[in-house]
């Protein structure tokens, strides 16, 4: 796993979590706190039922004192419209939530307490009025006087048991007498009737939620086509829901932003750590190429921050001195150190490579073998110093003066070996030649000449390095013999 992945599970682990903590307790909370809001409004509604219960049995119960008086049903059997106005007023109550009415049995109103002038009309035909002259106990909405009332109706009984007349106690469904059901509990009640305009305790419409109650006087009356008791706003609910959503919005944006953010800011700081480790891994490959790293790791420097780019800087100085100490090396190990020609070793393998790009391609490849002409004597009188020098100066001869043809190296002690790639062995002896000459004017700062004897030797199909060499030693043998200072072809 990457290490900036590491990271940021690391730093958002323990994010998620208490965010994740913060959601559930908000959760709690909002889930409480409407269980509560629901227990209280289960209570108001409770309430509300019992008042309304209440109110009905309080105006049956009206009803029923009014009509078993026996003085009332004196009265509805006389007609007495005075007395039957003042019983009923004692009825009434301040506000002018009931209307009273007695009839005598056939319908016609003997008294209207609430209305002491208005006597006399006929309500024969209303269905409570109706069912309370045939002695039965009326609870139901009807229309009364032009209003949709609760009525409860009651037969008026002489003796207790002889109807002569009904009366009827009625309170029009007014938003007062609404408001009176719900006052103090903070619901709202409407009340909508099957053909008549909803009643409600307040004004306007209302968007709060609401419950629908199963209206008790349905059996008989207008049949009711809703009763809605609208619930309080719940305001203690908005901080927690606001609470809620921005945790949940807070909650989107930690895990959207900030793991994108710091997935790449982490990349961005800790990418070149990554190159780095990654480029410093190439150097424990077996072919390591360490000039590409290097490479590499100096271009990564302006790119990188830091700590990072001083490292890099340091690695990419690191291995350039390797490169330059491994140069060196490779220079030293194939150099002789007197002549700076190649040394033995490096023409061996220098021949080696040749002569096997002989065998495949077959392009001439000759050798030139050289030595000093009685070096022995430049040593023993000029001393080993001067000799040194004399070596020094042939090598520098053999190589102006090859140049580009081919590679010069020492073979050892006073010799040296010309290899010539590419030249046949005319082109070889020409240039054996124009060394010697070279050689032979050349000013080694010793009074007497220096020579070279050469031996020349073109490589055949199914040489060695050492068969070739020795080929041209016999050149060299020969030139010697033939009085030195000589260029002599080796045997073919
Ligand atoms: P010839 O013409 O037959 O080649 O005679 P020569 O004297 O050149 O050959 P010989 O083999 O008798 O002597 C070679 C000498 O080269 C002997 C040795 O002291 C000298 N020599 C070899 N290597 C070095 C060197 O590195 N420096 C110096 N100054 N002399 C060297
Ligand atoms: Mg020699
Ligand atoms: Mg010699």
């Amino acid at each position: 796993m990457k290490l900036y992945w590491k990271v940021l599970i690391t730093a958002m682990l323990p994010l998620f979590l208490v965010l994740g903590l913060g959601m559930y307790q908000v959760n709690r909370s909002v889930r409480i706190h409407e269980e509560s809001v629901a227990e209280e409004n289960r209570l108001k509604v409770s309430l509300l039922r019992f008042r309304l219960s209440s109110f009905l049995k309080e105006m049956q119960k009206t009803a029923s004192i009014l009509g078993a008086s026996g003085d009332a049903a004196r009265a509805v059997e006389g007609a007495d419209t005075d007395y039957l106005t003042a019983w009923g007023k004692l009825f009434l109550d301040g506000g002018g939530t009931y209307r009273i009415l007695f009839t005598d049995l056939d319908g016609t109103v003997l008294s209207r307490p609430h209305d002491p002038f208005r006597f006399g009309d006929s309500l024969r035909s209303h269905p409570a009025v109706r069912s309370a002259a045939e002695g039965r106990d009326v609870a139901a909405f009807y229309e009364i006087e032009g209003f949709f009332s609760i009525v409860c109706a009651a037969p008026v009984k002489l003796y207790g048991e002889i109807p002569v007349g009904t009366v009827m106690v009625a309170a029009p469904v007014s938003p007062a007498l609404l408001a009176s059901f719900v006052s103090g509990t903070g619901l709202d009640l409407l009340v909508e009737p099957e053909g008549y305009p909803p009643a409600a305790s307040f004004d306007g419409t209302c968007g709060r939620s609401f419950l629908s109650l199963d209206p008790e006087l349905v059996h008989e009356g207008i049949p009711m086509k809703r009763v809605l008791v609208f619930f309080p706003d719940d305001l203690a609910i908005t901080p927690l829901t606001e609470l809620h959503s921005n945790l949940v919005i807070a909650v989107g944006f930690f895990f959207i932003a900030l793991p994108l953010g710091l997935f790449l800011m982490l990349r961005r700081h800790l990418r070149p750590y990554a190159r780095l480790m990654e480029n410093l891994l190439h150097l424990s490959d077996k072919d390591a190429d360490l000039p590409g790293v290097r490479e590499r790791l100096e271009a990564e420097d302006g790119n990188a921050r830091n700590e990072v780019s001083a490292v890099t800087a340091a690695v990419a100085r690191i291995l350039k001195m390797l490169e330059e100490k491994i140069a060196l090396l490779e220079w030293t190990s194939r150099t002789d150190a007197l002549t700076q020609v190649n040394n033995r070793l490096h023409l061996d393998r220098v021949l080696q490579r040749e002569i096997g790009c002989i065998e495949r391609e077959d392009p001439p490849l000759s050798v030139l073998i050289l030595d000093l002409d009685h070096f022995k004597d430049v040593n023993d009188t000029f001393g080993h110093q001067a000799g040194d020098g004399v070596l020094r100066k042939t090598a520098g001869i053999l190589s102006s003066v090859v140049g580009g043809r081919g590679s010069v190296g020492r073979w050892g002690g006073e010799e040296f070996l010309v290899i010539l790639p590419g030249t046949g062995l005319d082109n070889a002896f020409l240039l054996a030649e124009e060394i010697r000459c070279e050689v032979e004017r050349g000013d080694f700062g010793i009074t007497r000449y220096v020579t070279v004897s050469i031996g020349v030797a073109q490589a055949v199909a199914g040489d060695t390095p050492v068969s070739l060499v020795r080929r041209a030693d016999v050149g060299l043998y020969r030139a010697k013999a033939g009085g030195r200072n000589r260029t002599v072809l080796g045997e073919r």
